[in-house]
């Protein structure tokens, strides 16, 4: 049974926005408080934490994160890597390397970003991030659990989601090829990115957030990677039943057992 936190659920400036004195930026619901885009996966006792949010530190503390067993990157943007080197508190932790998944694309650019993390030069753990990373290019098990890699579109940079049971996750997609909705029926969970209710080139709006959900039909389905233009209220009040905008910090468990 996968269960999800929210660690993050802002699109990449964070909410609020420096020098930013909209009435979303202002705001004194804790929901318009927003991190950059990440989520932490627990099933069978293990912790897989998807991407490495610029907040990770925070993030870990904020929910009490105490364990990551792997990490699956959805892509190598820098609101979505830039916690990279706090995974060494975790390598400090377990006394263990910790396995990254990332398709092609984003392993290239993470080796060469973070080439000290992939190298083993202390006799120690917690100096900085010992990782292993593994390049993806299909479904793979990991702790006996099938993961399928979904391949969307980011506008035109090919990057990926991830379906965990009946749980699927996907960021930063403008585009989900018809393939790759083949591979979403079924779900108990669908998150997916919804920056805004403007169109955007490289991002889904809000309704077509919602026009892809309908086309899939998952149980109930949250949205991330928000910006500061809808409060939390505003954008809730604009979905249908059974979609939901998620927030830093919520925890959702899918029916599967
Ligand atoms: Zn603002
Ligand atoms: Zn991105
Ligand atoms: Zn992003």
């Amino acid at each position: 049974m996968p269960e999800i936190t929210f660690l993050g659920t802002g699109t990449s400036n964070g909410i609020p926005v420096i020098g930013c004195d909209c009435e979303v930026c202002r705001s004194t619901d804790p929901r318009d408080r927003r991190t950059r885009t990440s989520a932490l996966i627990r099933y069978d006792g293990h912790a897989v934490l998807i991407d490495t949010a610029t907040e990770l530190r925070a993030q870990a503390l904020a929910n009490d994160v105490r364990r990551v067993d792997a990490v699956l990157m959805t892509h190598a943007h820098a609101d979505h890597t830039g916690g990279f080197d706090d995974l060494r508190r975790f390598n400090e932790l377990q006394g263990a390397h910790i396995p990254v998944y990332a398709d092609p694309g984003t392993a290239a650019m993470l080796r060469e970003r973070y080439a000290y993390t992939f190298t083993d030069l202390f006799p120690f753990y917690g100096g900085k991030p010992d990782l292993h990373l593994h390049e993806i290019d299909g479904p793979f098990e990991l702790f006996g659990q099938e993961i399928v890699p979904i391949p969307v579109l980011h506008g035109r940079l090919p990057i990926t989601g991830f379906r965990i049971g009946d749980l699927a996750y996907i960021t930063d997609a403008k585009e989900i090829p018809a393939p790759s909705l083949e591979l979403l029926h079924d779900l108990d969970v669908l998150v997916l990115n919804a920056l805004r209710a403007r169109s955007h080139p490289t991002h889904l709006s809000f309704s077509e957030a919602v026009d892809i959900i309908k086309t899939v039909g998952p149980h109930r389905a949250y949205l991330v990677h928000l910006s500061h233009e809808t409060s939390h209220a505003d954008a809730e009040r604009l979905l249908p039943p059974g979609i939901e905008v998620a927030w830093d910090g919520l925890v959702v468990a899918t029916d599967e057992s």
